[in-house]
């Protein structure tokens, strides 16, 4: 870390900054030029609160040269991560659609779905038992049972399920669920993250809804520093100022994630847009830049879906996608 004093700082400031920074454990290396003088610090700076040290009077600029994640970072583990998810590989050249609605309805519903999306070339099924609906009045999901029916799907169709915790009270119910999806809105429930560092299971992490590459990252160490490396990113679009689709599809996501990051990344266009006609360019252009997988809503009835109809493609159209996608990673290999 380097931090630029200003011109005019004074010689107590800068000793009571050194005096700060040494009681940390740091190294500081002074330099002075012409016109300011600029302190670099050694040593392990994660502690470091660098918006504290910025705002202090002596202090013009504060820089980070190394990222203050260590185990998601590309740097110190160079190869390509494989998340193992029942059997299924994610990462690393294996790509993977991960595909179901966006809640588990019924037993037939599921088991229709599942059978489906498998068919069509789907490797894990998702469907949510925990909803997080912005109207407390919505379809919040039928917990335990949804785990139960989606455990049904799985025995009807062998595809291993992914599902959305929201409370890390509910752990003891996801025992048998092959990967737990943290959602957009809990990316920063930094409680839920350290108990799911203690899990001895696969994690979905998918992009907050207004949080920067970096602050997934970090989200990612949470889960990495309780001793869970198995963590796979999702981008599932943020929030702009665009209107015309629900998120917008942050694509440059994907290459600049792997050149910062060994864990693997996949894109959900689903939640991206919230248009399901949306779905199949955005799926195809993930799968031409680089994702290592896709999530993709779909139910046997859109248009009567408990939730998140408007994106849900139905099994025909999913198939199609599907094509297509694995038509782009054919050329790409
Ligand atoms: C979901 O996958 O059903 C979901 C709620 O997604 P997100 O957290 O990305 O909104
Ligand atoms: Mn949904």
């Amino acid at each position: 870390m380097i931090v630029i004093l200003k011109q005019e700082a004074r010689q107590e400031q800068i000793e009571k900054l050194q005096h700060f920074f040494t009681g940390l454990g740091l190294k500081i290396h002074m330099s002075q030029g012409e016109s300011c003088t600029i302190m670099g610090l050694v040593g392990d700076t994660t502690q470091v609160d660098e918006d504290m040290i910025t705002s202090l009077d002596a202090v013009e600029a504060v820089r980070r040269v190394q990222e203050p994640y260590k185990k998601a970072n590309r740097k110190f583990h160079p190869t390509d991560t494989v998340v193992d998810v029942g059997g299924v590989k994610i990462g690393g050249g294996n790509f993977q659609i991960i595909a179901g609605p966006c809640s588990v309805e019924n037993e037939a519903q599921i088991i229709s779905v599942a059978k489906s999306v498998k068919e069509a070339g789907a490797t894990l099924l998702r469907g949510g038992a925990f909803k997080p609906r912005t109207s407390p009045y919505a379809f919040q999901g039928l917990h335990d049972e949804g785990l139960r029916l989606l455990l049904k799907a799985k025995e009807a169709t062998g595809l291993p399920i992914v599902t959305e915790i929201m409370d890390a009270a509910d752990l003891p119910l996801f025992e048998q669920v092959d990967m737990i999806q943290v959602g957009a809105r809990n990316m920063q429930n930094f409680e839920l993250l350290k108990k799911l560092g203690k899990v001895n299971k696969p994690i979905l992490l998918k992009r907050g809804l207004a949080n920067t590459i970096q602050e997934l990252l970090m989200s990612a160490e949470y889960i990495m520093a309780g001793g869970n490396e198995q963590v796979v990113l999702c981008e599932r679009g943020i929030r702009t100022f665009e209107t015309a689709t629900r998120n917008t599809l942050d694509l440059s996501a994907i290459p600049v994630l792997h050149e910062k990051t060994h864990l693997p990344v996949i894109v959900d266009p689903s939640h991206a847009t919230g248009v399901s006609r949306l779905v199949k360019p955005m799926a195809v252009a993930a799968a031409a830049c680089g994702a290592d997988g896709l999530i993709i809503e779909v139910h046997n009835d859109p248009k009567h879906a408990l939730c998140d109809g408007a994106q849900s493609l139905t099994p025909e159209e999913f198939q199609d996608v599907s094509n297509r996608v694995f038509a782009v990673r054919k050329i790409m290999a």
